[in-house]
């Protein structure tokens, strides 16, 4: 291996160069957030953004997946690059050559790693949050989130009062500094306690989702955990979305189903390299194989057949496949029978329970 040539300093200075936020930000949408800088996570799935770039701190870290590092190991995960790759990318980025000491310029300030006590608090406090909203929002029946899901399709009272879904007359959508009536899922996590939570903003009349640009938000810890709409049994049904999970199992009675909020929670996270993209010169597909230390959603033993309730209007359906692929071999390989359900090209389940065009959601 060459590794050896590249010595302690050598990284340091490639590292104290290499502005953070500029080089994810070349990849990824950041908005700043206080000292830090947010983006969604290209490493998993996700329409709410989780993904934290400290660049005073020289590491990102999704409170999604888990992904987390300092630039190099951003480099490796996005292009599949082993160590010395994505150390000599970012070398020559910063202007040096592995082994090249005459580029000038003072380094930055030596780089600080967070500590597991950081990003100990920082997990509290986001649980905190949820647990906080979930506390002050009321229950379902005779609300606008009531209004909101019978639009939806949604007709069955039992789901229609569901415990794990509430409504907040008011919650902030931080984006735009609106109050805006709200759905509020619980999240819990494998043990059953709340670490997320999901919201849905809505129109004052309840009939739709808000027309701000992202009416769907997650917050808190949602990866690993699940919106519960019963009990697991021996057949548990994962969905993605809320409502297309609650049209599943309006539609399959006695079937338990629990929403995961995104494909990658349901893939959870992968090992080794991806394909090449098909379409996208340049990108990688995620894993196929999944990493079954880092799972996201968890089961309860009980379940023996887990059925994958998948949508299929995603815009990059080459990535999707390839995580549905992880899914299946990670329930497999933890001894579970797998099906996956899959609606037409371009709808999800809440299309097929309305009987509307895929393009109308
Ligand atoms: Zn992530």
């Amino acid at each position: 291996m060459n590794a050896p040539r590249f010595t302690e300093a050598f990284l340091d200075d490639v590292r104290a160069r290499t502005s953070l936020v500029e080089l994810i930000g070349g990849h990824v949408r950041l908005m700043r957030r206080g000292r830090d800088h947010v983006g969604a996570c290209p490493f998993h799935d996700e329409r709410t953004p989780s993904f934290t770039v400290s660049e005073e701190k020289g590491f990102f870290h999704c409170f999604g997946c888990g992904a987390h590092g300092d630039a190099i190991a951003f480099l490796q995960r996005l292009g599949g690059l082993r160590f010395p790759g994505a150390l000599e990318a970012l070398a020559s980025r910063a202007g040096l050559l592995p082994g090249r000491d005459d580029a000038a310029g003072a380094p930055r300030p030596a780089i600080e790693r967070p500590s597991p006590r950081d990003l100990e608090d920082r997990r509290r406090d986001l649980i905190a949050w949820s647990r906080r909203i979930w506390r002050e929002a009321t229950a379902l029946p005779g609300t606008l989130g009531e209004v909101y899901l019978r639009h939806r399709g949604i007709a069955s009272p039992e789901l229609l009062a569901v415990p794990t879904l509430r409504y907040a007359a008011a919650l902030e959508h931080r984006e735009t500094g609106l109050m805006l009536p709200t759905l509020v899922g619980a999240v819990q996590g494998a043990d059953g306690s709340i670490t997320g939570i999901h919201r849905t903003f809505l129109t004052s009349d309840g009939r739709g989702k808000a027309g701000v640009s992202s009416p769907k938000k997650m917050g808190g810890i949602c990866w690993g955990g699940a919106v519960r709409f019963a009990k697991a049994g021996e057949r548990l049904a994962i969905g993605e979305g809320i409502e297309t999970t609650l049209s599943v199992v309006q539609s399959v009675p006695g079937l338990p189903g629990w929403a995961a909020l995104s494909l990658g929670n349901i893939a959870g996270a992968g090992f080794g390299p991806g394909k090449p993209h098909p379409r996208l010169p340049g990108r990688v597909l995620p894993a196929e194989e999944p990493d079954m230390g880092r799972p996201g959603i968890r089961f309860p033993d009980v379940v023996r057949e887990v059925v994958i309730c998948a949508d299929a209007d995603s815009r990059d359906p080459e990535s999707a496949e390839a995580l549905l692929i992880r899914a299946g071999r990670r329930f497999m390989a933890e001894g579970r029978i797998v099906r996956m359900a899959r609606p037409p090209l371009g709808s999800d389940f809440n299309d097929i329970l309305r009987g509307v065009p895929s393009d109308e959601h």
